[in-house]
């Protein structure tokens, strides 16, 4: 069924959403509350977004029979991770609007294809080089320096496929991490922060971008995340311009997430296009945003349901400051006293299985402004 703007999606529709996780289910869940159904497609038997959708087809993502028949079924498609492969999608997307389309889903799951786009655009990246063989990566070195990071170019999620390297010596170890995967080198960046920017945009090329959100990362995984950052208004509205500049140029439909490095001084706003650089671009709502739920009288993932129906765009404005943390692992096994906390929301995602850094839930707090 096509749709558009002057045509949305009406309550009582069905969001098809390919992936289980628990980007997935929160999606279900705004979708719910918007009236409308959620079909999760996804290969698991128990995915934690099929707990609280309306259907689920569970099939592999390369099974075009399985992705037809869930295709008629549902008024629009999305997705809640970016990892799936596109060819059997390419079908589907004829009759069913694919939203975002295919194109943010190829550009943003090859690292190579994303940072080369990126840097198409003007908006820098940490240098980075691909590479074949320890000789290509040794010369990938000299354009990243060192220390630099090897990252496989695909599948990479929490920092899984990742390899520092500290001096030439450490390559042979690097390559026989990657085991013979599709690769490229990235230079360290020294930064002073991380943040994150979440900004939805509809067919129309309307957009809304929620504030800019300082994160902090352990061993390649998000940990925590504070909101509104607080870092110069500049740099909130130099991270808007460059995330609205990649979301137009892919002509993206949905929320979508950038994630920086901040050079420099947090509450300079001067040279603020130089010393934000684009760690990575994600076609979804992302962790960094969950904060949202509480905070915002629409929440990402409202927003998202919002943006592929055509709905209006709402309000992102943080109504109050918060700090989100990640409950990795058995951290979520305490969830007597997390959800004794005062003034904490609890998020639980319904994973059967615990696994050292693996995402169980998160909590966010209300936090009050430093003085
Ligand atoms: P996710 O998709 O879950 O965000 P990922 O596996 O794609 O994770 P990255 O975002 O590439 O991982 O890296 C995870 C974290 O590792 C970053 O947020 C940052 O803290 C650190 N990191 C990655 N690349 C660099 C770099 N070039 N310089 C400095 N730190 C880096
Ligand atoms: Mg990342």
């Amino acid at each position: 069924m096509s749709q558009n703007l002057a045509n949305p999606l009406p309550p009582s529709s069905t969001i098809g959403i390919l992936g289980g996780g628990q980007l997935g289910r929160m999606l279900a869940i705004a979708a719910a509350e918007m009236g409308m159904r959620a079909h999760i497609f996804a290969p698991e038997s128990e995915p934690p977004a099929a707990a609280v959708a309306h259907a689920h087809t569970r099939a592999a993502f390369t099974d075009a029979p399985a992705l037809r028949a869930f295709a008629a079924a549902t008024d629009t498609i999305t997705y809640e991770f970016e990892n799936i492969p596109p060819d059997a999608l390419r079908d589907i997307a004829v009759d069913t609007p694919l939203r975002p389309s295919l194109r943010s889903l190829e550009m943003t799951q090859d690292r190579l294809a994303e940072k080369q786009f990126l840097n198409a655009l003007h908006l820098p990246t940490a240098p980075f080089a691909p590479f074949a063989d320890a000789a290509s990566l040794a010369e990938a070195l000299h354009t990243t320096g060192l220390p630099a990071i090897v990252k496989t170019r695909r599948l990479g999620y929490d920092g899984k496929g990742q390899y520092r390297l500290r001096s030439e010596a450490d390559i042979p170890a690097a390559l026989h991490a990657l085991n013979g995967q599709d690769a490229i080198a990235e230079g360290v960046v020294d930064f002073s922060a991380e943040c994150a920017l979440a900004l939805a945009r509809r067919e129309d090329a309307a957009t809304a971008a929620f504030p800019l959100t300082e994160t902090f990362h352990e061993n390649g995984i998000l940990r925590r995340a504070l909101a509104p950052a607080d870092m110069h208004p500049a740099l909130q509205a130099r991270a808007e311009e460059m995330t609205a500049a990649i979301a137009d140029a892919l002509g993206h439909i949905g929320v979508l997430t950038a994630e920086f490095f901040l050079l420099g001084e947090r509450q300079s706003g001067a040279n603020a296009a130089a010393r934000l650089l684009v760690n990575e671009v994600a076609p979804r709502v992302h962790n960094s945003a969950h904060w949202t739920l509480e905070a915002c009288a629409v929440s990402q993932f409202a927003q998202h349901i919002r943006a592929v129906s055509g709905w209006p765009l709402g309000e992102t404005r943080a109504r109050f400051p918060v700090e989100m943390r990640n409950l990795l692992g058995d951290e979520s096994a305490d969830w007597r006293a997390l959800a004794a906390a005062p003034d904490a929301s609890l998020h639980l995602y319904g994973k059967a299985e615990s696994r050292p850094g693996r995402k169980m839930g998160h909590i966010t707090m209300r936090r009050s402004l430093p003085a």
